[in-house]
């Protein structure tokens, strides 16, 4: 298991690259990427002033600007790191300045839709890799970022049949530099796996969050004051970006609710074996979800320490 990013690279993988969207996601690829001399140059674009500013002032790229289809012109690798509803629209905005034979890829946490509506946009010369790095915060912005967010995390590629293996290679070692270890699967299959392992449990969150906050027999400062039995884990997720994750659940339609619809015949039954006070079944249950806890632990995607309140070990304070 790797903890730090390496050295810089003797050679870039891609020449000039280009990141759209410079939020959590996109300065951390830059950040990273410019660590490990992933690419020989980078330019950011993003449509927010505000977000412009401080990809400037933290000397994120090369060059900033607030045109996509000039920052895209010299790139022989494009990234999309804006929501997933954005996509499609800047897709036909860059596509008549892409460089013939570009790669163009992304970090959307949905891939199916994006897919769809991204590859018609595109020029036939263009070399379509989606890519979905299975990292993040609940933060969003420039200044959330950081250069170790990808290490040890899985990034997912899901390519279309018939993409351009020369494509993937390329994607595949980009990820792999930035720290990620890199898995490719189909789009359909990425949006099923992804639902129940991220889409739903952040429904969840939003939704117990609502609740509680709509309750009328407990006090909202009661709430926030007695949160540490388990409602603060909760809110972490449910504090989420809401355009990233309203674009979300709308392009992950079906997957959601399919996973949405196990998850209730699930609470159903945990329903029952509490009103049959079926002590042994909750037991039985209880113990299955710990040994997934310590199998995650185990691969090292989540540390054994006890979590007091966001207080990171040592070795978890992210690389600026
Ligand atoms: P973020 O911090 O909100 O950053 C997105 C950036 O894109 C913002 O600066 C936004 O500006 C900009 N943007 C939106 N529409 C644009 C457009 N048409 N042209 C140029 N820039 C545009 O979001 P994020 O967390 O980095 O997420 C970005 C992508 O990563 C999403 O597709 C998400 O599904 C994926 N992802 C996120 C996570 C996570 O944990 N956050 C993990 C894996 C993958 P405004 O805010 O001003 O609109």
């Amino acid at each position: 298991m790797v903890d730090r990013l390496g050295p810089p690279l003797d050679e870039p993988i891609f020449e000039e690259l280009a990141i759209i969207g410079v939020g959590l996601i996109g300065s951390s690829i830059a950040r990273a990427a410019r660590r490990r001399h992933a690419a020989r140059r980078i330019v950011l674009a993003d449509h927010s002033v505000r977000v412009l500013e401080r990809a400037k002032a933290l000397s994120l790229g090369d060059v900033v600007t607030d045109d996509s289809a000039r920052a895209v012109r010299g790139a022989d690798c494009v990234i999309l790191c804006a929501p997933v509803g954005a996509n499609a629209a800047i897709g036909r905005l860059i596509a008549p300045t892409l460089r013939p034979g570009a790669i163009i890829s992304d970090v959307g946490s949905v891939k199916g839709a994006v897919i769809g509506a991204l590859k018609p946009a595109l020029p036939a010369h263009a070399r379509l890799v989606p890519a979905h790095p299975v990292a993040g915060t609940e933060q969003s912005g420039p200044d959330a970022g950081f250069a170790s967010l990808f290490i040890n995390r899985w990034c997912i590629l899901t390519p279309p049949e018939g993409t351009d293996e020369e494509a993937v290679t390329k994607v595949r070692a980009f990820w792999q530099a930035l720290g990620s270890h890199v898995e490719i699967m189909n789009a359909a299959h990425h949006d099923l796996v992804l639902a129940i392992t991220s889409h739903v449990p952040h429904l969840i969150a939003y939704n117990i969050v609502g609740t509680a906050a709509d309750l009328e027999e407990v006090t909202r400062s009661e709430v926030i004051k007695f949160s540490a039995g388990g409602f603060r884990d909760f809110t972490r997720i449910a504090a989420s970006d809401p355009t990233m994750w309203r674009d979300v659940f709308l392009h992950n339609k079906d997957a959601v609710l399919e996973m949405l619809g196990r998850f209730n015949e699930d609470l159903t039954a945990l329903q029952r074996m509490i009103r049959r006070e079926d002590g042994d079944g909750l037991f039985a249950l209880f113990t299955r979800t710990r040994a997934i806890r310590l199998g995650i632990v185990a691969e090292g995607q989540e540390t054994a320490a006890p979590d007091f309140g966001r207080r990171a070990a040592e070795s978890d304070e992210p690389v600026p």
